[in-house]
């Protein structure tokens, strides 16, 4: 059985390059581009051409074939890079294998190409105004007619889907069976009866957020995810590698903080010496370093776990809901190390931290965490929902 603990010589090779491409081409601009809210489509179609999207994709399908730890590599890596560029690889490899996975062939067929090639831009709809943690009391409906389905409802907090050109969309096609009634679908973000509008966010603005509605918006049956009353099931499983990724986003962007404020603390000077002689500016970059280590193993455990099988979605939730705070913690803290000129925008220390706060809600929030390791540990009847 693969070991679920340890990086093969492979994937320490497969570090050295990402990290190569990370640097040489994205770790300049995240700065400039994260004022923006200009879509990095430049970027996404790098990281198509790099064979990057398509990691988790089989070969047969055009995608590397390779495992999740990989992808968890190529996720730090990026995210140390550059935060956004992080995001894309998180988001487009997602789809990519989801589409993959679950999509008709007439659907792969018309999908997954473009999607592989960073051309065609995804976003998944979930949330919805009533309803965000408790998913399964979602108001869309998917209402079945010849030869397909009507969608009619409205998402929220949707990201990029200002941006997309595919949707994967969630939506009850059958009311009285809960979980089990909802279903996903591919749907075409240019059909003119479905129109998105965006959010003014504080952080990750080229990526964009905003709520789409779906007018009556007709959907083949081959454009349907998974089967009938799959759709549940589909968003769960993928939720345990969505929630690690995260933890590694949050590790490559904490630890691209720590790196800038290690090398500011030894150049800059005060009362005659090097601010790192302070043991009150050493000493906090000594604690999150730790803090960081331990989340990147955790996350790296947690899909090590996944690539060989086994259940991972505790220690998901615990990625999930701590990654944050290790993330934001350590960039306030190394605001702080930097003194005045890191309040403002010269430095990209502000913008990264607006960016990780994302996190602590987007993909469930640490309330929900906490309550799927408490059930796992206590047992779902002492827990209650
Ligand atoms: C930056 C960002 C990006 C996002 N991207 C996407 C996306 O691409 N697609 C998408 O579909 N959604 C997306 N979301 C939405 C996100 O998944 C939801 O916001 C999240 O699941 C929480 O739902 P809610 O906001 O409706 O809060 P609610 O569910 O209304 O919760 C409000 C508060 O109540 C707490 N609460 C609720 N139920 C319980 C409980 N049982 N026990 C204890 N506490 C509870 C919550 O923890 C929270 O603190 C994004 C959100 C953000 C902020």
């Amino acid at each position: 059985m693969t070991n679920p603990f340890l990086f093969t010589d492979e994937h320490e090779e497969f570090r050295l390059s990402v990290r190569g491409l990370a640097e040489s081409r994205f770790s300049g601009t995240y700065l400039e581009k994260a004022k923006s809210d200009k879509y990095p489509s430049d970027e996404l179609r790098q990281l198509g051409d790099a064979g990057i999207t398509g990691l988790l994709v089989d070969v047969g399908d055009g995608g590397q074939g390779a495992d999740a730890l990989t992808l968890g590599i190529a996720v730090e890596e990026m995210s140390h890079a550059n935060l956004t560029v992080g995001y894309l690889v998180f988001g487009s490899t997602v789809a990519c294998h989801v589409v993959a996975q679950h999509a008709s062939p007439e659907a792969k067929g018309k999908w997954l190409p473009g999607l592989l090639a960073g051309d065609s831009v995804s976003a998944l709809a979930l949330t919805e105004p009533e309803s965000g943690s408790d998913a399964a009391a979602m108001r869309t409906t998917a209402s079945r007619v010849d030869r397909g389905w009507i969608l009619n409802g409205e998402k929220t907090s949707v990201t990029a889907v200002v941006h997309a050109d595919v949707i994967i969309v969630f939506a009850k096609t059958d009311q009285s069976a809960g979980a089990r009634g909802v279903t996903a679908f591919l749907v075409d973000a240019n059909d003119p009866t479905v129109t998105s509008h965006p959010f003014d966010d504080p952080g990750n603005k080229p990526l964009g957020r905003g709520s789409v509605v779906f007018d009556g918006t007709f959907v083949p049956d081959d454009h349907m995810l998974g089967a009938l009353g799959d759709g549940f099931r589909i968003v769960m499983h993928e939720f345990d590698l969505t929630r690690t990724l995260i933890g590694l986003i949050l590790t490559g962007g904490a630890q691209k903080a720590l790196d800038m404020t290690a090398e500011y603390v030894t150049q800059r000077h005060a009362f005659g010496q090097q601010i790192s002689r302070f043991q009150g500016v050493s000493f906090p970059i000594a604690e999150h370093t730790t803090y960081v280590e331990a989340l990147r193993m955790l996350s790296y455990r947690s899909l090590g776990l996944r690539v060989a099988g086994r259940p991972h979605s505790r220690e998901a939730a615990m990625v999930k809901w701590w990654g944050p705070e290790v993330a934001f913690n350590a960039i306030k803290d190394c605001i702080v190390l930097h003194g005045h000129v890191a309040y403002s925008d010269e430095l990209p220390l502000q913008s990264m931290l607006r960016d990780v706060s994302a996190y602590f809600i987007g993909d469930g929030t640490p309330q929900i965490q906490k309550l799927v390791i408490a059930r796992d540990v206590l047992g779902r009847d002492a827990v209650g929902s």
